[in-house]
């Protein structure tokens, strides 16, 4: 009798987990750099790991499908499959067009490129030229990345604009079409840059923080995870979106470049979260109440700031940038 007790609360136990992670849907979108290509091993994904992890969505349930199948059922707030992948491409590299592409056909998979389009235009030497462009767009899509590649967040109003400007007219040139969505480069952004995006009409912009994607997402920051150099493929695809964290605090850059506080609010029953500082790694913090606060005295390397927010499988990573 006790065992037939102890087996339905453990076939209970089973059915609230499971039912709960199928409310809690997450698509996954990954962005690829360059392929198979040795020299540059922190941007580079290499055939034999590209092909393994192929073989793993195919193997394991998962789902290929187009960025505009996502970003469609986002903007229809429709529920997102968990078994949902998209994969991106970050310029426009010639390692693509000879040992990438071959793979994405063999599986027959979609992806989507965004384009560094001065680097085509001007015939740069690792860069596809836009007949090879044309010839891959039977197999995928194009969207925009920007014309220079620069670091827009340094840049004025003026200067973003002129990027723009020259970028799309070229795009429009070249494929017929106006891109619906950007991604920005480098994966920096802040204020400034989110608004001229908006206003130049994107449908979607996507960054590069790390996380997942489910009914809810903000379409205008929707987080890819970067498989390049050693990727961590299962950690990756078990990031759930978590809509309910909140980072209080920091707000911004800090004048001085010296991170005092970490404030965030996440769910009540957390009992223990992990906060990431970029430059410093992630560290196990209490939460009381739903609430983090970590009092610290970080350095800030370089301009960009990121900071994460792990609870369980989920990660929330907001980027500030310093002057
Ligand atoms: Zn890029």
């Amino acid at each position: 009798m006790l065992k037939r007790f102890q087996l339905s609360i453990l076939l209970l136990l089973y059915l609230l987990t499971t039912s709960s992670s199928l409310l809690q849907a997450d698509a996954h979108i990954f962005v690829y750099h360059r392929f198979g290509d040795t020299r540059h091993p922190s941007t580079n994904t290499s055939i034999a790991e590209l092909r393994k992890e192929f073989n793993y969505f195919k193997k394991n349930g998962y789902k290929v499908v187009k960025l505009e199948t996502l970003i469609n059922a986002l903007k229809e707030d429709r529920e997102i499959p968990d078994n949902w992948i998209v994969l991106t491409i970050d310029d426009n590299f010639k390692s693509f067009y000879t040992k990438g592409l071959p793979i994405f056909k063999e599986f027959g998979y979609p992806f989507t490129i965004f384009l560094y389009l001065k680097a085509t235009q001007e015939g740069y030497k690792d860069y596809t030229s836009f007949d090879q462009l044309r010839k891959i767009a039977k197999y995928g899509s194009f969207e925009y990345h920007s014309y220079a590649h620069a670091h827009m967040v340094n840049m004025s109003e003026k200067e973003i604009r002129e990027d723009f400007d020259k970028g799309l007219a070229i795009f429009e040139k070249e494929f017929g079409i106006k891109p619906k969505y950007f991604v920005y480069p480098y994966g920096e952004y802040n204020e400034q840059l989110e608004r001229i995006t908006k206003e130049y009409g994107f449908e979607a912009v996507l960054n590069q923080n790390m996380g997942a994607v489910s009914k809810g997402t903000d379409i205008f920051d929707i987080d890819r995870c970067a498989l390049v150099g050693k990727p961590k493929l299962k950690t990756y695809l078990n990031f759930d979106e978590l809509h309910n964290v909140e980072i209080v605090e920091p707000t911004s850059y800090p004048k001085n470049g010296i991170l005092t506080r970490v404030k965030a609010k996440v769910e009540n029953s957390a009992k223990k979260a992990f906060v990431y500082i970029r430059g410093h790694g992630w560290r196990p913090v209490k939460v009381k109440d739903g609430i983090i606060d970590y009092k610290t005295s970080k350095k800030i390397k370089g301009k960009r700031m990121k900071i994460g927010i792990q609870v369980g499988t989920k990660l929330k990573v907001k980027v500030f940038m310093g002057e």
